[in-house]
């Protein structure tokens, strides 16, 4: 998970994917919150307007503009709040509601061309926003943030009534240092906010998964897996199916060929176990040195026995060191697999019956010669 250190996101877009999608909850709270402020300010403006003003024609000029940008940061505000925005839309919403913003402040700027200043400062309080408040990616901020001041300091030196040099080089300079500390803070903000998403993956890692295989752990099974499958198999009345199976004669491999060697191939059968299951939806556990624990969701006994079947051939067609001197040693394993339908009652199991039973077959086909898969429905 590498950090691109002009942007501060993740280079690879899966990790930002990824990161983004955990911030989600957050980041809709924030954009939400911010926007809501936007339209609180935008609706004091336009009350200070009329008090300044009256109705003359400079409100009936900057008028239009300020209700549009409050009905888009109100439109944008609520659908933050409940509609489930996708990334992606967010971001478009981002880059739209600033752009249209930033060309409406243009437009109150020209109706307006005597107050330069507050207009240079309600532009620098727009950066601030653009650059730190409002979620988007940093290269659509900067881009949007600079393009606006470029389009103000133009419409200042050459459209509006003139002014001091003095005036238009200290407001430019102050424009480029907010720009700058702008882009320099949201770039920091995304570094801290991913490393901080990347040591809770490495934690997360560290702690629900076997550093040898990269299967689930037992502390994972235990803390996690058995509640949520038996909560979503009786919720959805799907069946679970369970295997548990142990690679024969292990201790044989070890001494012939060393505890290396037999490392390798705990790894290779795992890797079998992870590469035929379903990603996403199947479990694959290290259940102890190199016995190992499947758990199916929505697999019946027939579907479960064939793919134990599979499995059982998969790894029976592995050699361990075919090449030093000879053919090397077949490897095979045992399976023992346990089956239960929540369609059809929900009342009576649990997973850690269905291992039990799942460990006894095990046990049965270690005995029944090894090599084989021995399966039984518990309804
Ligand atoms: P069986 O067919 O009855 O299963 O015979 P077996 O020799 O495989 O017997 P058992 O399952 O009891 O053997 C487990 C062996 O696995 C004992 C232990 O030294 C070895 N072992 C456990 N964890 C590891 C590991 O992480 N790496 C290696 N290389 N060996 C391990
Ligand atoms: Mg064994
Ligand atoms: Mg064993």
């Amino acid at each position: 998970m590498h950090i691109h250190y002009l942007t501060g996101e993740f280079a690879r877009s899966t990790s930002e994917i990824a990161f983004l999608s955990s911030q989600m909850d957050r980041t809709r709270a924030m954009l939400g919150f911010t926007l809501v402020f936007c339209v609180f300010f935008f609706l004091c403006f336009f009350v200070t307007d009329v008090a300044v003003l009256g109705m003359t024609a400079a409100l009936r000029d900057t008028l239009p503009a300020r209700l549009l940008v409050t009905a888009i940061a109100g439109t944008w505000a609520w659908l933050a709040y409940r509609r489930p925005l996708s990334i992606r839309a967010m971001r478009l919403a981002a880059s739209l509601s600033e752009g249209i913003a930033l060309c409406c402040f243009m437009v109150v700027a020209m109706a307006r061309p005597h107050e330069v200043h507050w207009h240079a400062m309600s532009m620098l309080i727009m950066l601030v926003v653009i650059y730190l408040y409002i979620p988007n990616r940093l290269v659509y901020a900067t881009a949007l943030g600079t393009g606006a001041t470029v389009v103000f300091l133009v419409l200042v030196t050459f459209m509006l009534p003139s002014r001091p040099v003095s005036d238009l080089v200290t407001m430019g300079m102050l424009l480029v240092l907010i720009n700058t500390f702008g882009i320099l803070a949201a770039r920091r903000y995304n570094c801290v906010a991913r490393e901080q998403f990347r040591l809770q993956m490495t934690l997360k890692q560290l702690a629900q998964r076997d550093q040898l295989t990269g299967c689930y752990n037992r502390h994972y099974l235990h803390d996690h897996l058995l509640e949520h499958e038996l909560e979503r198999a009786r919720h959805h009345k799907h069946p679970v199916s369970v295997i548990v199976c142990d690679i024969d004669h292990f201790k044989r491999i070890n001494d012939t060929f060393g505890h290396h060697e037999g490392d390798a191939v705990i790894r290779t059968f795992a890797n079998l176990l992870h590469g035929m299951v379903r990603d996403g939806v199947d479990a694959v556990v290290r259940y102890g040195g190199e016995e190992f624990l499947l758990v199916l969701p929505g697999t019946d006994l027939a579907q479960g026995a064939r793919l134990a079947e599979d499995l059982r051939a998969a790894f029976a067609a592995n050699r361990v060191a075919p090449d030093v001197d000879g053919p090397g040693l077949q490897t095979s394993a045992s399976f023992g697999l346990a089956m239960f339908d929540f369609a059809r009652d929900d009342g009576r199991i649990t997973l850690p019956d269905l291992i039990l039973a799942a460990d006894k077959l095990l046990y049965a086909a270690k005995h029944n010669g090894r090599n084989r898969v021995e399966a039984i429905a518990m309804n």
